[in-house]
Parts: structure tokens; sequence; C-alpha cells
């Protein structure tokens, strides 16, 4: 059977990515493409990227559609899960994904105006969206249960401290808000859990300007590497899987044995 076939058997799993159109996203929507999800391709300013993917994706045989939305702005988060219900039809997962790192500064350098954009993008993003997927999901609503998965990171962990504590403590809120919400919605089909990854090799450590930091980092961590987009796209790919059945509340380390 051929890709496209394969994947008319499994039209019924519908799938938002936040943050899609580069790094680990972008890797997540191809695996999942393969594995038969159509696909919600959201993306923030990107648009060329986001339709490169779009483009990618559909040669699996999938349905997909890109969507333009900052999710860390609720009209526009509500606006992103409208074009789903319009596009793509009835949500399954949702793999909150959506992040932004910030310069390295330390703790008494940080002003109010970085602390409230970085919770706002990394933390209240996938409230946002965890709350539109489970009006669509939950067995409470009339929906067929579903999966969501949080892109958290090992800086949870580690704190970061020197470069991006802030950054670190929104991973850790959502590494809370993964084992409170699993919690909530456990009875109503919803499986919630956590991905954590280490250092990744992605356009989002230009951010952070500090050149160098990613073979500096590699040298701390037990595997001698930093990790791949696919390699944390794998792990998503199998929490947001039936094969995950019974894990929810979890934190997922894809961190080298960092
Ligand atoms: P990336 O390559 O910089 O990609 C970030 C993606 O998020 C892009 O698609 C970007 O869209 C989108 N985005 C950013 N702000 C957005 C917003 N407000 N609304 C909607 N989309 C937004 O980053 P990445 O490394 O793949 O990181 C993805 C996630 O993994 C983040 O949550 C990050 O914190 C986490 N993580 C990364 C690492 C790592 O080492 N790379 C490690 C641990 C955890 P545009 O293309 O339109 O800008």
């Amino acid at each position: 059977m051929d890709k496209s076939a394969q994947n008319l058997v499994n039209r019924s799993k519908t799938l938002v990515i936040t943050g899609s159109s580069r790094g680990i996203g972008r890797a997540t929507a191809l695996l999942a493409a393969e594995r038969g999800f159509n696909l919600c391709i959201n993306y923030h300013t990107n648009k060329m990227a986001a339709q490169n993917v779009l483009e990618e994706v559909l040669e699996f045989g999938v349905h997909a559609v890109t969507a333009q939305a900052d999710v860390s702005v609720e009209a526009e988060v509500k606006r992103l899960f409208e074009t789903v219900d319009t596009e793509l039809g009835e949500l399954t997962h949702l793999v909150n994904n959506a992040g932004t790192l910030v310069p390295a500064r330390r703790v008494d350098e940080m002003d109010a105006e970085r602390l409230v954009k970085v919770f706002q993008t990394n933390v209240v993003s996938s409230f946002l969206c965890a709350r539109e997927a489970i009006k669509r999901m939950s067995t409470r609503y009339g929906g067929q249960g579903g999966a969501i998965v949080n892109v958290s990171s090992a800086a949870s962990r580690t704190g970061s401290a020197g470069v991006y504590v802030d950054y670190a403590a929104s991973k850790g809120a959502l590494d809370t808000f993964t084992y409170g919400l699993a919690q909530e919605v456990a009875q109503e089909g919803i499986r919630v859990n956590a991905v954590r990854p280490g250092f990744i090799d992605t356009e989002i450590h230009e951010l952070s300007e500090l050149p160098g930091r990613a073979e500096q980092v590699a040298k701390t961590v037990p595997m001698r590497r930093n990790g791949t987009a696919e390699e944390v796209a794998t792990a998503i790919l199998w929490l947001l899987s039936d094969e995950a059945s019974y894990t929810s509340g979890a934190w997922l380390d894809v961190a080298g044995a960092r």
C-alpha cells in the first residue's frame, strides 16, 4: 500500500501543533503526517516556512492547513481553533510547542516586560490552547477524547542559572501544568504529558545571543552531543499515540542523560 492509501485508513486523527513552521514543531509535523495525522501547522510570523512544511506533509496524503496565530493572544488562539473546526473537523490531539527564548541575563537584570513576554509566550499560550482543545476533545463536552503533549525543557530541572532563569521557570510552570491538567481530565478521555528536551540544534538559540553555546553545552552532556529535532519528535509522537495509553501526567526527558 502506498503512503497516501495507508493514510486514508487513519483519517480520524487531527492534530494542532503550535509553532510548527520550524525546529521541533516542524519535525513533529513531518513525523505526524507520516503516521497519518491530519494537521494544523500554526506559525507566528514565518509564513513561507509554514507553507514549505505544508507542502512536505501533504505528500503523505493527509489533510493539512497552515494557520497564522500568536498563541500568546487569547483572540488569536480562539481563531486558530475555529479554523481547525472549519477546515479539518474534530480535533483529537494537541502539541503545545510554540515557545521563545530570551537574551542571556542574570535575574537582577530582568525587567517586567521581558518576564511577561516569556511567561505569556511559553505558559499562558499553553493554557489557552489546552482550554480550546479540551472543549473539543473532552467526553464532558461530547468529544471522543484525545492527547495533549506540552514541550517543556530540561531547563525546568537545571534552572539555567546566569542565562535565563525566567525561561527555565516558565518550563517549570509547564511541568506543573502538565501534571495538574492530566489529573483534571483523566476521566474525560484525555491524556496530558510533557517532553523535556535538552539542548536541541534549532534556530531558537540565536535569541540567547550567546555565540558558541551549542558547543559549550554539548561538552557537559553525558552523551557528549546535542539532540536533533527529529529525536524530540519521536518522543512526542509516542506520547500522542495509543501505545502510551496508560501514560499521563508524565515528563519524558529527551536530553542525552543530562
Ligand atoms: P524554533 O526553531 O525557534 O521554532 C519556534 C517555533 O515557534 C516557530 O515555528 C515559531 O513561529 C513559533 N512561535 C514562536 N512564538 C510564537 C507565538 N507567540 N505564537 C505562535 N507561534 C510561535 O524553536 P524550537 O527550538 O523548535 O523550540 C520549540 C519548543 O521546544 C519551544 O517551546 C522551546 O522552548 C522548546 N525547547 C527547545 C529546546 C532547544 O534546545 N531547541 C530545548 C528544550 C525545549 P515563526 O516561525 O512564525 O516565528
